[in-house]
């Protein structure tokens, strides 16, 4: 029986790995090895590790885990869990493993749509991004485009003006905008444009200009989107886990879910950023520590 079993390993993951291994468990970090930046190159606003290349960001990590004599890695993706007597659970990967574990770390991530537009994934992580405390930087003061194809842009589209007054947004087609709101945009200069894009055209990633339906060509060095998130995790409902109202796992702060032994870290509790995953797969970890401590103390009481 596995003291911990962390499934992801991205910086959640290994942060929860870290800080349960330290903490003298026994843990397996199973990660299918597909994290949600894997198409950037560079990661941000992580302190020490600012414009660091994400593989090399999760090299460091995995070479910080493997330190530890309690805790192993697996490249593996997990095709179910399921809850046994006595609070324990069964864990089957794709690879053949089957693991029984007192605790899980669901530190899985999300996986993210993006706009319905031609070619866009020829772009998205080089010259546009969905986050701009992410990449908002490195795109200042160019003339920028926001594809956006719900009213979450709003939100976005607010931000980015802290670090552009060259942008125009596009709802690739879709009406998403309502009077008062399309008046807001004017007033702050940034127009709009409800037509379909047919075509994004670059080279080597890097957005030069958008084509769109009317025969309108517009000239733009880059740009945000917005993405549809999604945790696509058959076993959180098999389990009973409690998500919210967007579909993210419900967590407290210290990890725990509504299912006892069973915790969550990162962005399956929620759109995030690299270090706020990491502060909570380590309060994930913590969790486990604390709540195992407390488990034995109550044992020797009675
Ligand atoms: C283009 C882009 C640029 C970004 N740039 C930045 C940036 O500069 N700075 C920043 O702070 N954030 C950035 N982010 C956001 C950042 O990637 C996420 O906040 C962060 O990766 C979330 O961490 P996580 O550990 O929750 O999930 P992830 O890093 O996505 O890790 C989840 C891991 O779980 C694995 N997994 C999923 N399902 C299973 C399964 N069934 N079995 C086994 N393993 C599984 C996945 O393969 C993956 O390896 C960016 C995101 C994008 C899309």
């Amino acid at each position: 029986m596995i003291d911990v079993v962390v499934i992801g390993g991205g910086p959640a993951g290994m942060s929860a790995a870290l800080v349960a291994g330290r903490g003298k468990k026994q843990v397996i970090l199973i990660d299918e090895e597909k994290p949600r930046n894997a198409v950037t190159h560079e990661t941000h606003a992580f302190l020490t590790r600012d414009g660091t290349k994400p593989e090399v960001f999760r090299e460091k990590g995995r070479r910080d885990l493997l330190k530890y004599p309690t805790i192993s890695i697996k490249n593996s993706k997990v095709l179910s869990i399921e809850k046994k007597a006595e609070d324990t659970f069964e864990i089957t990967t794709e690879s053949g493993d089957i693991i029984n574990a007192k605790n899980i770390v669901l530190a899985t991530g999300v996986t993210e749509t993006l706009p319905n537009v031609k070619g866009i994934e020829n772009y998205y992580g080089s010259s546009i991004f969905s986050c701009p405390f992410c990449d908002g930087w490195e795109m200042k003061d160019r003339p920028l485009i926001l594809i956006a194809e719900s009213v979450q842009a709003l939100h976005v589209l607010k931000l980015l003006k802290n670090w552009t007054d060259n942008l125009i947004v596009t709802t690739n087609g879709n009406k998403i905008f309502d009077t008062d709101q399309k008046k807001m945009l004017e007033i702050n200069n940034i127009r709009l444009i409800e037509e379909r894009i047919i075509e994004l055209k670059g080279i080597d990633g890097e957005l030069q200009s958008i084509f769109f339906e009317s025969g309108e060509k517009i000239n733009r060095s880059g740009g945000f989107c917005t993405t549809v998130l999604d945790n696509r995790l058959p076993f959180i409902a098999q389990l009973g886990i409690k998500v919210n109202e967007a579909g993210f796992v419900i967590a407290d702060v210290m990890g725990h879910t509504n299912i006892k032994g069973i915790y969550a870290a990162g962005e399956i509790t929620g759109p995030s950023q690299l270090i706020v995953s990491a502060s909570q797969g380590h309060m994930a970890g913590a969790g486990i520590i604390a709540d195992s401590c407390e488990e034995a103390f109550q044992s020797i009481q009675k």
